[in-house]
């Protein structure tokens, strides 16, 4: 994956229409991080301790954080995810969602979330207008949950995920990655459970994100491997590559169905030509995939005083310079400073 091709910078970013980089994909997806703050540590994202916070005095503040989403719907972001760090953890969150619904056109709303806590919040979310949620899950067992999450929150989880579907917040779907000597042993298990409780699962590889700098493409579990695992307790068939839209992960039904299971390869065959992310930073910085090594900053100009027009500028500058895919296993490939935590997942 050496010999990418480079985004055509030559022409400048266009000032109106959709989010176009030079590759001609259209970001309609915009995953804001709420928090570098989380509930949890798990080994592939964040450090045991020592995870230095982002000061205060950068986070957007809730009325920066609504302007700004409101600049990306008015360039055509259709969709928009919250996630972080632990988006449950800002104090404003329902009132942020309700503010965020109210907008015109009216985005879709989705969360990314441990699900600890989840379970005093999800009617209120519901009722703000959070349409689905995705909850990271990746081990239904107490011992391995303790050692990938280094915390004894499991208990948590399961009310959390209970308490999404009661409030309607479906289909409620269950992210999880397959860490190699922890819970790749227990991913049928983890199917099974998710599969009778009419969740639906994804298994994600896990990606050089971490803050710790561990990963090593030896240790990853790939699809393949995922794939083998499950289809030694299921049968799994796949669905064709249609049934997925623009969402990354391959569909299998489990058993016939009607359950099904994905499988995001997101390293070893990565999506990224019909990639339509864009991402917000919690310290308000566009980011124009997970491994950019760069970012521009709304941050300053927002509290500069910059019009609307201004800041749209900014974003469409940053999605200009996207590169046709991340090099992940390449000689070149440099992880970025920052972990998922801190970039939102
Ligand atoms: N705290 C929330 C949660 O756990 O869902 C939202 C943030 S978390 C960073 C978002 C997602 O990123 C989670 O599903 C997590 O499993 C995933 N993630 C974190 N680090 C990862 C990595 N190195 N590779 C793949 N996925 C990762």
């Amino acid at each position: 994956m050496t010999d990418l091709p480079m985004p055509r910078l030559r022409t400048p970013a266009p000032t109106s229409g959709a989010l176009v980089d030079t590759f001609g994909r259209v970001a309609r997806d915009l995953r804001v991080s709420l928090t570098d703050r989380c509930n949890l540590r798990c080994t592939y994202c964040m450090p045991e301790a020592g995870m230095p916070w982002l000061p205060k005095s950068t986070l957007l503040t809730d009325d920066e954080l609504v302007r700004v989403i409101a600049v990306f719907v008015g360039l055509g972001v259709d969709q928009v995810r919250f996630t972080g760090g632990e988006p449950l953890l800002r104090p404003g969150l329902v009132g942020i969602v309700e503010r965020v619904a109210a907008l015109s056109p009216r985005p879709r709303i989705a969360l990314t979330t441990t699900a600890v806590g989840l379970s005093r919040i999800a009617p209120a979310l519901k009722a703000a207008g959070v349409d689905r949620v995705n909850i990271s899950l990746d081990t239904i067992d107490r011992d391995e949950f303790r050692a990938l999450t280094r915390r004894d929150r499991l208990p948590a989880v399961e009310d959390g995920l209970s308490a999404a579907r009661d409030a309607g917040l479906t289909p409620v779907k269950v992210n999880a990655v397959a860490m190699r000597g922890i819970n790749d042993r227990s991913l049928p298990d983890l199917l099974a459970w998710c599969v009778a409780r009419g969740y639906e699962l994804r298994f994600i590889e896990q990606m050089p994100l971490d803050a710790d700098h561990a990963w090593t493409a030896e240790a990853l579990v790939s699809r393949e491997e995922i794939l083998e695992r499950l289809g030694s307790r299921f049968t799994l068939t796949a669905l064709p590559a249609s049934s997925r839209g623009s969402a990354p992960a391959e569909l299998f039904l489990v058993d016939g169905g009607p359950s099904t299971v994905g499988v995001i390869a997101s390293v070893s065959a990565p999506f990224c030509a019909d990639c339509d992310r864009v991402r917000l930073t919690a310290d308000g910085q566009v980011r124009n995939c997970l491994f950019s090594e760069v970012e521009s900053d709304l941050r300053t100009p927002l509290r500069e005083g910059a019009s609307d027009a201004e800041l749209a500028a900014v974003i469409r500058g940053e999605m200009w310079r996207k590169l046709s895919g991340h090099h992940i296993g390449a000689d070149d490939f440099h992880q970025p400073d920052r972990s998922m935590s801190a970039i939102g997942g």
